[in-house]
């Protein structure tokens, strides 16, 4: 614990600490709550760079990061801490740096891992609030769930496309958990990713900035147990550029996680051991619906089916990523047909609908699969097999993207 700041930091704030009305403490006391308070961000990704830089910016004493990627180049539009020359390098690490380029002053402790049930505990437990900048249900749960046990508040934050979303969680143990809002996770295929849905820098970026707003008034005590009314903002970027405050309700008393009355609390030791499973829970799609033999690797479609990159006279080619996706970066062939795959399932078994986008198809074709990394092509390949009767069906391992790294760098990768 700190008691004084010294005049390289009186001077490094002085602009924020003549903000007037804040607070009825006296300004160096409102600085020491940030140079005493210890912080963790799940996540350095876009949320977390704008979040991280204001937050090291205003002196926040210690910074924890949990993060196991490294930097890559699709990161770079919106991850805006990281940069070019720091490609390949583990993103903790990358945003250590970036924090003590900015201010050195700030503690840096670097996590390079996944948060899960075995880990969660021990490193969060370092920290007095916690900051969720991920964008996964599984991480929302398990961050919240052991927020409450541990008793932390935690500011819990996503964005993808052109929208997010922001709350204050466990507000001082009091305020409601993200289970109060959401007993049940949404199902798989209604969650989507930046990875998979894109993301507009600049949007997750004005969420992450909003959040950093959100810690400094908990870290500075502008939010009190009294005054603290359970929200949830929704930013929308690209229609109206709106911001919109809902007021949501407070605990609920049969929350499993939080509540007063309910029975069978969760608890650490039901965490810990994994009893409660958020793999489970949040229902992971099971992409695992087809044998070794209907499966071919990257190498395999460039010996067999694409030699000299040229396509064999009687195979169809399929590939069903979305329509924007596969006009991005593609084989350049007409030859290959682009059917996403939630079309191809709408289709059911009317085989009208699926010659009229691949003519040449015939119930003894043979037929290779792509799309990005091989998950959506092994549905793909069940429909042809399973809706069609397709037997030589051929599902690409890893799909285009693997393609791309082991066979053909010289495709763009977006
Ligand atoms: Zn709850």
């Amino acid at each position: 614990m700190s008691d004084s700041l010294t005049n390289e930091e009186v001077s490094r704030y002085g602009r924020q600490m003549i903000v007037q009305g804040l607070s009825t403490n006296n300004p160096i006391d409102q600085q020491l709550l940030l140079k005493n308070s210890k912080i963790v961000l799940i996540g350095a990704g876009g949320l977390s760079s704008p979040c991280l830089a204001y937050l090291a910016g205003a002196g926040v004493g210690t910074i924890g990061i949990i993060d196991d990627d490294v930097v890559e180049n699709s990161n770079l539009h919106r991850q805006i801490i990281h940069s070019t020359s720091k490609r390949g390098m583990l993103k903790c690490e990358s945003a250590k740096k970036f924090i003590n380029d900015l201010n050195p002053n700030v503690i840096v402790k670097t996590f390079p891992v996944r948060l899960n049930n075995e880990n969660a505990f021990d490193i969060l437990d370092q920290f007095d609030v916690i900051l969720d900048c991920t964008d996964t249900p599984i991480t929302r749960y398990l961050s919240s769930d052991v927020a409450v046990v541990l008793g932390k508040t935690l500011i819990s934050a996503s964005g993808v496309n052109t929208e997010g979303q922001l709350t204050v969680l466990n507000f001082e143990n009091v305020g409601p958990c993200y289970r109060c809002f959401h007993p049940k996770p949404p199902p798989p295929h209604a969650v989507s990713s930046c990875s998979a849905n894109g993301v507009i820098g600049a949007c997750i970026g004005l969420v992450g900035v909003m959040q950093a707003v959100e810690t400094l008034k908990v870290l500075q005590k502008i939010y009190t147990k009294e005054n603290f009314e359970p929200f949830m903002l929704q930013y929308n970027g690209f229609m109206d550029q709106s911001l919109r405050r809902f007021k949501m309700r407070g605990r609920r008393e049969d929350c499993i996680s939080c509540g007063s009355k309910a029975e069978n609390k969760i608890t650490r030791e039901m965490i810990e051991n994994s009893e409660i499973n958020y793999f489970e829970f949040c229902g992971s799609r099971d992409y695992n619906v087809l044998a070794d033999d209907e499966r071919i690797t990257v190498q395999e479609f460039e010996d067999k089916y694409w030699k000299d990159k040229k396509p064999k006279e009687d195979t169809v080619y399929l590939d069903v990523r979305p329509a924007h996706h596969y006009s991005i970066s593609n084989f350049n062939n007409e030859k290959f047909h682009n059917i996403p795959l939630a079309e191809l399932k709408s289709f059911k078994n009317d085989w009208t609908k699926l010659k009229s986008k691949m003519p040449e198809l015939e119930p003894t074709s043979e037929v290779v699969v792509f799309c990005r990394h091989g998950n959506e092509s092994r549905l793909a390949t069940r429909v042809l097999k399973d809706d069609f009767g397709i037997k030589n069906t051929k599902d690409v391992i890893g799909g285009f993207f693997k393609y791309i790294d082991d066979v053909d760098p010289s495709l763009p990768k977006y």
